[in-house]
């Protein structure tokens, strides 16, 4: 049976790709990759997995790292609309989908994508780009638009047949939906939800980069967690804003940050990175007393806890106006 690979986020289009390759006789091999957000925190992504299951396909997870946050420094093609670096996203996961396909002996990869559906990176020149520079020309099959595209080699090859394939195009997602319906297919929303697409995360990523030029890998993860807080130039503040984001923040704590509990009532934990001055510490303890359930005019104790010593001190909430104006 003549293998493939599809690029499946376990969205409508990639479930849709997946089911119409099936159907044609190929042995679907699910790639999902993961954003360095998730990457190495031990997350079971089990939605994906549902989909691929009730699809009865293989499915290989790609967690990445470094290698992500190298390409969004400084992506060849620029952002989208906010820090979305699709257009180099989609040729770094498709070089690394190559070389998948050549360790499993596949014979092509193929996405869910559909021509004219994203402005940046679903345009017929750059969908041509993109297969040129991940190494990929020919090798590229786009089930869901493929009959408006130039063939690819599996089509010439009659090893998928190009006359029983859709010709969809634009924005709506009728077709797709259409099809689910008629095969009962289970898939995520339609679209997904990239964290990069995000307006939140552009702030972030932003105060990030003047502040913290040489950021790391870890770094960059915390941009997806807690509420975040500058407190002066060298110093960041991440509140956890509920227990499963207090236990990520507590996974990616590194020595040199100070923790921030309370100590006698449930709260978020906090994360103060860089500069943990008294004021700093001070201002830190009081965000954290805000967004517990103490009362405005009551005061809560306050555990900091750096490699150095652990003290502990009294802090009143911190009002609202404050928060707002070192909130990123
Ligand atoms: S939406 Fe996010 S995951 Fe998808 S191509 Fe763009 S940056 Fe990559």
């Amino acid at each position: 049976m003549t293998k493939c690979i599809v690029m499946f986020s376990g969205g409508l289009d990639s479930v849709m790709a997946t089911h119409i390759l099936k159907e044609q006789g190929l042995q679907v091999h699910a790639l999902h990759f993961v954003l360095p957000f998730e990457s190495g925190l031990g997350m079971k992504h089990e939605e994906v997995k549902r989909h691929a299951d009730r699809l009865g396909v293989e499915l290989r997870i790609e967690e990445e790292g470094e290698e992500f946050v190298r390409m969004m420094r400084d992506p060849h093609f620029g952002y989208g609309k906010h820090v979305n670096p699709c257009v180099d996203c989609r040729i770094h996961r498709l070089r690394k989908a190559k070389k998948i396909m050549e360790e499993i002996g596949a014979a092509f990869i193929a996405t869910g994508e559909v021509i004219g559906q994203r402005p940046m990176s679903q345009r017929r020149e750059s969908m041509r780009m993109v297969e040129k520079r991940s190494g990929l020309e020919g090798y590229l099959l786009r089930p869901l638009c493929a009959p408006l595209l130039e063939p690819t080699i599996p089509e010439e090859k009659a090893l998928v047949d190009r006359g029983r394939l859709p010709a969809i195009k634009g924005r709506g997602r009728k077709e797709q939906l259409a099809y689910a319906k008629a095969h009962g297919l289970s898939h995520g929303s339609p679209g997904g939800g990239c964290v990069l697409t995000q307006e939140g995360m552009a702030e972030r990523y932003a105060d990030l980069l003047a502040h913290t030029p040489d950021y790391t890998l870890r770094d960059f993860k915390l941009l997806a967690y807690g509420r975040r807080f500058r407190l002066k130039d060298d110093a960041v503040l991440i509140v956890g804003r509920n227990c499963a984001e207090n236990t990520v923040i507590e996974k990616l704590v590194e020595p040199d940050d100070i923790r921030i509990e309370l100590e006698e009532i449930p709260g978020p934990l906090g994360l103060l990175i860089g500069n943990g001055d008294e004021d700093a510490v001070q201002k830190a303890a009081r965000i954290i007393v805000r967004y517990s359930r103490v009362r405005e005019n009551e005061s809560a104790k306050v555990t900091i806890l750096s490699k150095e010593e652990m003290q502990a001190l009294r802090a009143v909430p911190a009002k609202d106006k404050e928060c707002d104006a070192l909130r990123v």
